[in-house]
């Protein structure tokens, strides 16, 4: 009995690490031609998901990538009022610590045995047991999971939803180095998360693993096409900053100077989500996890469910090593039901971000009694 996971993100890895150490193969069809190709972008926190890679066997490697330090948070209002700061005492759980993205994916695939990821295939179609990839070549399975993220293709075999923009455009900019090359903002932000809200923008800044600053820029209740008509020129690097400098005119000049100090590096995402609560009906030998199953708004969930499913999966097989139909079942179940609360919550904290009042909104929800 064959296992085909097209996707080679946090979820599909999980899944394989998890088969692997349960005594199953599998083979997972990756589209990037290696591991390398393209940065994965920058710190994600962990929590839930740290069930998974305990059943995966990778709980203490995890802890010794972990940035504890990432729990650190402040949140400030655009006029510069800092409205609360959490610093993480030195040896504090490891409750939501920080990784970064990369680091957490090189775990990963290091624990699988060679050849279990086939990169360079992109998977196009499937059909009666027979995956079609874009390179001409094919292969066969029994049970097809559809890993393949946000704009998954395995996802239309189940179900016709889509992703659908959720009002919010994010800029991201990163700026190197930060300690070296601008150690006064280096300290501003701090060693974790640093968010200023605003009436419909956010800038949110972060220390990540490798020594950079990463910067989101969003705007709040913009359409889809936002980018093509903000006349921001986006292939201009330096025009970008002076415009996006001019987009927060009334802000305290420490955070235009966070903007104004970013490199050329300058990445616009469009936010999208699937339908909170999203099911299919059972279907023979195919099934989806991660964002493909249940892309939600960046909150903070997405890749911990991602793991989750991964995880949760490879023990319902192993379960039913024989019924690959009874272990999707039983998988299934348990995931749309979880999934859902996690995508109402990650739906909800989206409102209060998107809310004219965001800053206070969110010092309520992490402080509701105002201590
Ligand atoms: C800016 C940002 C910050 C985030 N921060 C957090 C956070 O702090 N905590 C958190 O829990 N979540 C966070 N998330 C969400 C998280 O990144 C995702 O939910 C998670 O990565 C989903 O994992 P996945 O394995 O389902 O998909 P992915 O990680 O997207 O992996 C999908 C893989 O499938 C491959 N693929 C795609 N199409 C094909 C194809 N046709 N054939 C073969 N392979 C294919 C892709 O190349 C990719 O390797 C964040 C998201 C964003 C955008």
């Amino acid at each position: 009995m064959s296992i085909a996971i097209v996707g080679a993100g946090l979820g599909g890895l999980a899944l394989a690490r998890v088969l692997h150490v349960n005594g199953m193969d599998c083979v997972v069809y990756e589209r990037d031609p290696s591991r390398d190709v393209r940065g994965q972008g920058g710190m994600l926190d962990i929590h839930s998901g740290q069930r998974a890679l305990r059943e995966a066997g990778l709980v203490d490697q995890f802890h010794a990538i972990a940035r504890g330090e990432g729990q650190d948070m402040r949140l400030l209002e655009p006029d510069g009022t800092l409205l609360l700061q959490e610093d993480t005492p030195e040896g504090a759980p490891l409750e939501r610590p920080e990784v970064d993205r990369a680091d957490l994916r090189d775990l990963l695939l290091d624990s699988l045995p060679e050849h279990t990821v086939r990169w360079g295939r992109a998977f196009e179609s499937a059909d009666t047991g027979v995956l079609r990839f874009a390179d001409g070549s094919n292969a066969t399975y029994d049970l097809l999971v559809g890993a393949d993220g946000a704009n998954s293709r395995v996802r239309a075999l189940l179900t016709d939803a889509r992703p659908a923009h959720i009002g919010q455009n994010v800029v991201e900019l990163r700026i190197a180095d930060i300690d070296r090359t601008h150690p006064d903002l280096a300290s501003m932000v701090g060693r974790g998360n640093y968010w200023v809200l605003g009436n419909g923008r956010s800038l949110a800044a972060q220390r990540n693993g490798d020594g950079c600053v990463r910067i989101g820029l969003s705007f709040y209740n913009t359409a889809e096409d936002w980018f093509a008509t903000s006349g921001i020129p986006f292939d201009d690097p330096a025009a970008v900053r002076t415009r996006l400098v001019e987009e927060f005119t009334g802000w305290d000049p420490r955070f235009t100077a966070l903007i104004a100090a970013c490199d050329d590096t300058v990445a616009p995402r469009a936010i999208t989500a699937l339908p909170v609560g999203l099911t299919w009906p059972p279907t023979p030998g195919v099934t989806l996890l991660g964002d493909a199953a249940h892309l939600m708004p960046p909150v903070g969930e997405g890749a911990n469910m991602a793991l989750l499913d991964g995880a949760l999966l490879g023990l319902a097989l192993a379960a039913h090593p024989d019924d690959f139909p009874a272990a999707v079942e039983a998988y299934e179940r348990e995931m749309f039901e979880r999934t859902s609360a996690a995508a109402r919550m990650s739906a909800d904290m989206q409102e209060l971000l998107m809310s004219p009042d965001a800053a206070r909104r969110i010092l309520a929800f992490f402080r509701p009694d105002g201590v």
